[in-house]
């Protein structure tokens, strides 16, 4: 079927118009304590729509201790008595809604807000809370560490998908994305890198404070701070992208100048390949972090002292693949880790190595017997979103299937078609499919359904 391409969620924007229409006389409710996600229910918050968020942090390295205020600045999406935030540990000193003393109590990993007035759907209002503490990672089985992470030298921050409320106040889930600023306080010495570009830095009193500004919506698991002695290149790519990065000197494997050309070098292809890269600037910070997974934290991934280029590919492919284009359900996963695996297969096989034929050969020979196959791609429960074979290795393949059913031409159009279309916003697979069927005149169905949608391994697949 080619069915017509469902809207896209705008910003804000409809939450005022709808306020516009409809009486502002019900009763004022609380917004739910979770976005909906199955995989992780109470993460983000319902009933308003986050704009952005700007974090005001000093970070103490010998007590490990960080002392911050995080504006918030929303919108009602319905009449609200009272709503939550998901923010776990430190200690809240106070918390304002427009300027206001708000009451809040604390339940878990939620944090409770009722102001002081309710808020009518569509208001735009600011939530202020200041807190300190001694902020520690999550332990995650499958991941080991995420959110603040304590490094030797400072602190880095990793949050996929669900460790951003370990250092600020936040609607943690990526379907509602938002811009950031930062504004990170160190003692003399140090330096903090962030998201987005530099906004200026002040030295005072013996600490150096080094503001940050995203111009681009980002998920708030990329939300990246990383304390530390840095030394940090500021440069252009040959194709004119902005390149910043970092390296903590400790990590004597990794050459900076190499790192800084690769990234940029990296970037330009992946440019060519899948279209204009969707932020101001590109980068990474290679830290002595011990974690072992690099993670795609928007402009600036952040590598745990490798950095290998296929790596790089990886995660700078994720800046399209995940970052721009951003789930709307953590089900969605292989959105990201397919696309960022794929983007490996035609590295590869541009850069003289295998074909992506051949790889997709080699993982399809698994046996249908394989219990490997069992977990579907498109829906893998949350045990199953890192898993390296279904979500990884099965999206890329995913991918190659389509390429083959719809040959290179179209194949490549819904390659960089699909960025461009859902730039700065989220989707799922269901928008995918569509899209795909659209830009190639196609019925996908039974395709997605094989590779998506069913715990089996899919028939070998056919130009059509
Ligand atoms: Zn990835």
């Amino acid at each position: 079927m080619l069915p017509v391409l469902p809207p896209v969620a705008s910003h804000g924007l409809a939450a005022v118009l709808t306020a516009a229409v409809l009486p502002l006389s019900g009763p004022f409710t609380p917004g739910a304590p979770g976005a909906g996600d199955p995989y992780f229910p109470n993460a983000g918050n319902g009933g308003f729509d986050v704009a952005s968020y700007a974090i005001s942090l000093a970070y103490t390295p010998k007590t490990r201790r960080i002392a911050a205020t995080t504006r918030i600045t929303a919108t009602a999406t319905q009449d609200l008595s009272r709503f939550d935030l998901d923010f776990a540990g430190n200690t809240i000193g106070s918390v304002t809604v427009d300027g206001a003393k708000a009451r809040y109590r604390r339940d878990g990993g939620e944090l409770v807000i009722t102001p002081a007035r309710g808020l009518p759907q569509g208001r735009t209002f600011t939530v202020a809370v200041t807190y300190r503490g001694r902020p520690g990672a999550n332990k995650d089985p499958e991941l080991g560490q995420t959110g603040w992470i304590r490094t030797k030298d400072g602190a880095v921050t990793l949050s996929q998908p669900v460790g951003s409320s370990t250092w600020f106040p936040v609607s943690d889930h990526p379907s509602d994305k938002a811009l950031f600023s930062y504004a990170v306080t160190v003692p003399k010495g140090l330096r903090a890198l962030a998201n987005g570009e530099p906004a200026g830095i002040a030295a005072r009193h013996g600490r150096t404070t080094y503001r940050w500004r995203s111009s681009h919506p980002m998920a708030p698991y990329l939300a990246m701070v990383a304390i530390g002695r840095f030394r940090v290149r500021d440069g252009r790519s040959p194709g004119g992208v902005r390149t910043i990065t970092a390296v903590d000197p400790v990590l004597t494997d990794v050459n900076g100048a190499k790192f800084q050309r690769d990234t940029a070098a990296v970037t330009d292809w992946e440019a060519r390949t899948f279209g204009r890269f969707p932020f101001r600037s590109t980068g990474g910070v290679a830290d002595d972090v011990d974690v072992s997974y690099a993670l795609e934290t928007q402009n600036r991934p952040v590598y745990p002292g490798t950095t290998d280029r296929i790596i790089l590919v990886h995660e700078l492919a994720h800046q399209w693949f995940g970052d721009s284009v951003s789930v709307a359900r953590w089900k969605d996963i292989w959105l990201n880790e397919g696309f960022a695996t794929y983007a490996e297969w035609l590295w590869t096989a541009a850069h003289g190595g295998k074909s992506t034929a051949q790889r997709f050969a080699k993982l399809y020979a698994k046996p249908a017997s394989d219990k490997a196959w069992t977990i579907k791609t498109g829906d893998p429960g949350e045990r199953g979103m890192f898993d390296g074979f279904a979500i990884y290795d099965r999206g890329a393949m995913t991918l190659e299937a389509l390429r083959r059913t719809v040959g290179d031409k179209a194949f490549f159009r819904v390659l960089r078609g699909w960025p461009a279309r859902f730039a700065g916003r989220n989707a799922g697979s269901t928008d995918f499919v569509a899209f795909a069927e659209r830009e190639t005149g196609k019925d996908l169905d039974r395709l997605f359904d094989a590779w998506l949608f069913t715990g089996a391994k899919p028939p070998a697949p056919k130009a059509s």
